[in-house]
């Protein structure tokens, strides 16, 4: 077995936002500009302290750097983190002092919406800076939520998959989705369409109940989920999914998710290479909502949209077969594949 490579460590830069008044308290994290200007969504969550907010920036900044790379954009990684403030705030507000902190960058980082944040933020965000997309769509131009585009490619990517791994069409397979947000609510509808059977699991019982209802979908309490009985399991929380425990659990031959970060830690990919369980590279699946993203910053069409979303399922079939063949985890194929762009980038740049 091959180990895994290190991942590129480029000097990242770090940019603290902080306006007391405007109850803004978060990092920008860019990791790469080697391929274009730090593109990568804006999250708002409750982090215990800075500290955390700082991991959890430069990890997504790092992913963001391989994902727009292996989606062939002209982006290099970066992510906003936002401390979501405790009581009462202004929303708009804090999303304008974001804003003008992001403007304040000149284009180095380009901002959308990720965990914790819509279109209605990213429009406070617009009032305040041009560096930012996730805006509603013109006409026959990209742009808007990007979520059912990062649906759609985890959807694909998951039928070219269970045709690899499985030598299944997705008609009859169970599917355990951890996550019921926006992508995996999304996912869910696109799997109950193509014939599978779903179980989900979500601590937020709104839309996973009116799902359940809807599509006929089983629900199991969120320990339960990845241990459930089901061909596939399509983590659509938050990162850290697959833990070495997890991965023990899992009864699923094939694991394709939009969630980001799904290996807990780096020796997961192979526990589950061992396992013989096929692993769809988190960031090579998810790349749908990046590729909204940059069309619309870059003022593309959404049929550009539409094409490079479509080329995401091929690619991930390539990168399982030449998984299988080299017998080394897609994961650390993905990180290869990516890396030699960035690294080629770096070269030309230089
Ligand atoms: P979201 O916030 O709309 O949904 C996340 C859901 O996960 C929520 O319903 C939440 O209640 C649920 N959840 C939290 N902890 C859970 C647990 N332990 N078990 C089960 N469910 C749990 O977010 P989203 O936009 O749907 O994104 C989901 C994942 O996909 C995230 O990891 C995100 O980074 C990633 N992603 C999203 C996009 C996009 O276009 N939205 C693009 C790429 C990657």
């Amino acid at each position: 077995m091959v180990a895994r490579p290190t991942r590129l460590t480029p000097p990242v830069e770090c940019v603290r936002l902080y306006d007391a008044d405007a109850g803004l308290d978060g990092v920008i994290a860019i990791h790469s500009t080697a391929l274009g200007p730090g593109a990568g969504g804006c999250r708002f969550w409750s982090y215990a302290g800075m500290d955390e907010a700082l991991t959890d920036a430069l990890r997504l900044a790092e992913g963001m750097s391989y994902k727009n790379a292996l989606a062939g954009l002209p982006f290099g990684g970066a992510k906003a983190v936002i401390r979501r403030p405790e009581g009462e705030f202004d929303r708009a507000r804090l999303f304008r002092a974001f804003g003008r902190a992001v403007e304040q960058l000149g284009g180095l980082y380009v901002t959308a919406e990720d965990v914790g944040t819509s279109v209605e933020d990213m429009r406070e965000v617009a009032s305040e800076s041009r560096h930012v997309a996730g805006l509603p769509a013109s006409e026959g131009l990209a742009g808007g939520d990007p979520s059912p585009w990062t649906a759609q490619g985890v959807f694909e990517s998951m039928r070219a998959a269970a045709r690899f791994v499985l030598d299944s069409d997705l008609a009859g397979l169970t599917v355990a989705v951890q996550g019921t947000g926006n992508v995996g609510a999304d996912l869910c509808r696109r799997l109950a369409d193509a014939g599978c059977r779903l179980v989900i699991a979500d601590p937020n019982p709104g839309r996973r109940d009116r799902l359940a209802a809807i599509l006929g979908a089983t629900i199991v309490g969120v320990e339960e989920i990845a241990s459930e009985k089901a061909e596939i399991f399509a983590p659509c929380a938050l990162g850290g999914a697959l833990t070495p425990e997890v991965v023990r659990n899992l009864k699923a031959k094939l694991v394709c998710g939009a969630a980001n970060n799904q290996l807990g830690a780096l020796e997961v990919a192979d526990l589950l290479m061992n396992r013989g369980i096929a692993y769809a590279p988190d960031y090579v699946v998810n790349a749908g909502g990046i590729i909204s993203v940059s069309a619309e910053y870059l003022g593309e069409s959404q049929s550009d949209v539409t094409d490079r979303v479509a080329e995401i399922a091929p690619r991930v079939a390539t990168l399982l077969d030449r998984a299988a063949r080299e017998r080394r985890s897609p994961a650390f194929v993905a990180d290869e594949m990516a890396e030699e762009i960035i690294v080629g980038a770096q070269r030309v740049a230089a």
